[in-house]
């Protein structure tokens, strides 16, 4: 796939999490030179457990993470379920292939795929193609707008101006390139709520790889297994997210997702969700770190482009995670900027139409997760019942519960018929990119 214009200038990508590495790992592929300049001095396996839905780990497994490696960074889940406040189960229905999807869901731990796909990175482009310890701080699009140039202060204070055909910014949350995109955007924006999360050494329950949600709309716990479990010690690693909503009038705006806090910030909240199957504050006290987040966003903008730079990933969209599809919609958002590539060249007509395929839409889910997402069933058993029943089918028909799931899960791209009768995003064959061995065991 050699000859693509680029007028002999790199894709320059700001950001080297989840969304930056996929498109540096796809530019690759369609053979379309890239470098990516990432903040911190290295990169490490930070976060605790995310959701691939299936149809991002279909672009993964077009870029040649199949199910070995995914299997090294995570686990594919069997099963999504909603228990009431009284432990009883409201809602479970099967995920990714036991549904009938024709790829897994995968719950991962974020930092360790981070790594699986830098050290990708790495291997398949060079080392060189990726500059850490360089901040992106702006950018000016070229007079002709035939490229960019992209202004980059490194760790020792030294600023760079560096021209490429195009800028991608995949700087997270807290994107420069947005900001000078939208100088006047509103400041993050805090919904009510603040999540405490956290992995615990613990036996897998029900399916022993189940995303359970527990509780009511506004004090809920979630957890799921990232790993299988030890077969010596029948102990898997199990990610949990603790949330609760306050009433704060200061509002919440930093959003730093390494903010450690003692267990004592919010174990009281949990105190007494004690189950016969599950003990809560047990399960939230074998965590070695508890990480603090408040539930936030930003506004959607009308359009993720200026000229030749495109925000990408969170920089284009962060959103509430009540979907689990942040990580999932950067790696999608990648992939079809590929294909625009492919079709258009490096240039700026590549993403227009980037843009126009997923801005409008996604933009949507990022106001539609304000709502509660799927666990907006929750809410509806909270107003009808208090969320006291004996039995779910009185409070809620499966009928209603079916066509709520079926409705989310067309607006945030992976509802199963659409997904499985799709063509590729890039018409590729993956057994191509399986030569590649980071990661694999060896032979
Ligand atoms: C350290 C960390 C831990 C996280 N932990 C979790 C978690 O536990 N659970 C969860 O659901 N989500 C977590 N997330 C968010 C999640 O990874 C993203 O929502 C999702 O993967 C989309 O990724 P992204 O690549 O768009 O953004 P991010 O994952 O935020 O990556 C952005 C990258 O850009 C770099 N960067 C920022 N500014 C600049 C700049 N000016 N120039 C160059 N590089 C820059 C950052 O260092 C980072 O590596 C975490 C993010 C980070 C950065």
């Amino acid at each position: 796939m050699n000859g693509i214009r680029t007028e002999n200038r790199p894709v320059l990508i700001a950001g080297g999490g989840i969304g930056g590495l996929a498109v540096a790992l796809t530019l690759h592929q369609i053979g379309v030179p890239c470098i990516v300049f990432e903040s911190v001095k290295e990169v490490q396996a930070l976060g605790v457990g995310i959701n691939l839905q299936p149809n991002a780990v279909r672009e993964l497994y077009d870029l040649g993470f199949d199910r070995e490696l995914l299997n090294s960074v995570g686990i594919p889940v069997q099963e999504w379920a909603l228990v009431g406040l009284n432990g009883k189960e409201i809602y479970s229905e099967p995920r990714g292939t036991k549904a009938g999807y024709h790829w897994p869901q995968y719950a991962v731990h974020r930092g360790r795929l981070q790594m699986l796909m830098y050290h990708a990175v790495c291997e398949r482009l060079g080392q060189d193609a990726i500059r850490t310890g360089h901040k992106v701080t702006g950018y000016r699009n070229d007079v002709n707008n035939k490229g960019v140039i992209v202004c980059v202060e490194t760790r020792d204070k030294q600023s760079l101006e560096i021209e490429g055909a195009l800028l991608i910014a995949a700087d997270g949350l807290h994107s420069a390139v947005r900001a000078q995109m939208y100088p006047d955007q509103p400041p993050i924006r805090w919904g009510g709520s603040v999540m405490w999360r956290g992995t615990s050494q613990l036996a897998p329950i029900r399916t022993g790889a189940s995303f359970v949600g527990l509780g009511t709309h506004d004090h809920r716990l979630v957890f799921y297994p990232i790993t299988p479990a030890d077969p010596q010690t029948g102990l898997a690693t199990i990610n949990w997210i603790a949330e609760i909503t306050i009433d704060n009038s200061a509002g919440w705006i930093s959003g730093e997702w390494n903010k450690q806090v003692d267990l004592d910030h919010f174990l009281p909240y949990f105190a007494d969700w004690n189950y016969d199957w599950l003990d809560v504050p047990a399960m939230l006290s074998k965590a070695s770190a508890v990480y603090e987040y408040p539930m936030i966003d930003r506004d959607p903008v009308p359009s993720w482009v200026d000229g030749n730079v495109a925000l990408l990933g969170d920089a284009a969209h962060v959103m509430y995670p009540v979907g689990s599809n942040g990580a999932s919609q950067a790696i999608v958002d990648a992939r079809v900027l590929g294909a625009a590539v492919l079709k258009y060249g490096a240039s700026m007509d590549a993403v227009t139409s980037y843009n126009e395929e997923l801005c409008d839409d996604v933009s949507k889910l990022v106001l539609r997760n304000r709502g509660a997402g799927p666990f907006g069933i929750l809410n509806i058993v909270e107003e009808r019942c208090g969320g006291n029943f004996n039995d779910i089918s009185e409070v809620i028909s499966p009928d209603e519960i079916e066509a709520y799931m079926a409705q989310y899960k067309r607006a945030a791209g992976f509802s199963m018929e659409a997904l499985n009768n799709s063509p590729q995003t890039i018409a590729v064959d993956p057994e191509s990119q399986r030569s590649y061995s980071y990661g694999r065991p060896k032979a």
